[in-house]
């Protein structure tokens, strides 16, 4: 899961980076409008923590723009200004949720996974394909009734396949999804290929009745046998 903190209060954005980072989100920020507006147009994210005064312009401008290219990223507003009018316009806008600062790391991580899971997982605290379910908030795996062990890349990679199954993914989406925005940079992505084999081998050898199909030239398929 990645997500994007725009926040231009640097001791905030990085407390909100490490708190993220140790519940194991892949995390990249922005620190003013044009960095946000640049991360939004070239990448895409599980959910975004938006502040609204930002060096160079408003969050609810990032939210417009969002919105009329037709991202459905999951937006949470956090913002100093705890102005009914700021937060009527983010929601309008296509904003999910409203967190006012100060805030506690441990509410804004229960509204992230709430986002996600309304958004992502039908509300459900479990996601489930096949004979294979994950519990997104403890990173377990299990085939049937057995728990399956994966490395953490393993596992970012199934619960992105399992959040979009049917879906044709490019190797670089799903690169920048599990390795963060950076990984555009490389030259292949072999690493990945190395991933999702050990992902496969584990899969079968446990019975799960999910496939991992590659799509020559383009990236993979998740199906549900
Ligand atoms: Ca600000």
């Amino acid at each position: 899961m990645k997500i994007l903190i725009v926040e231009d209060e640097p001791e905030l954005r990085e407390l909100i980076q490490r708190s993220l980072e140790k519940e194991r989100y892949v995390v990249e920020t922005a620190d003013n409008f044009n960095a946000a507006l640049y991360k939004i147009e070239d990448y895409d994210y599980d959910c975004i923590l938006l502040d609204i005064m930002l060096p160079g312009g408003s969050g609810l401008d990032i939210l417009e723009r969002l919105k009329s290219m037709n991202k459905r990223e999951n937006v949470i507003i956090i913002s100093a200004k705890d102005s009914l009018e700021d937060k009527i316009q983010g929601l309008d806008l296509g904003a999910d949720d409203y967190l006012s600062k100060p805030f506690h790391l441990a509410e804004l991580s229960a509204r992230i996974k709430s986002v996600i899971r309304r958004h992502q997982h039908n509300g459900k605290l479990d996601i489930i394909q096949g004979n294979v379910r994950i519990e997104p908030d403890n990173f377990k795996v299990f085939v049937g009734n057995k728990e399956l062990e994966l490395n953490r890349k393993e596992y970012d990679i199934l619960l992105y396949f399992i959040n979009r199954p049917g879906r044709l993914i490019n190797k670089s989406t799903l690169a920048e999804s599990v390795w963060g925005d950076h990984i555009d940079q490389v030259d292949n992505f072999d690493f990945i290929y190395a991933q999702i084999k050990n992902l496969r081998k584990k899969l079968k050898e446990a019975g799960a009745n999910i496939e991992l199909k590659a799509v020559y030239g383009f990236g993979y398929k998740m199906i549900v046998e």
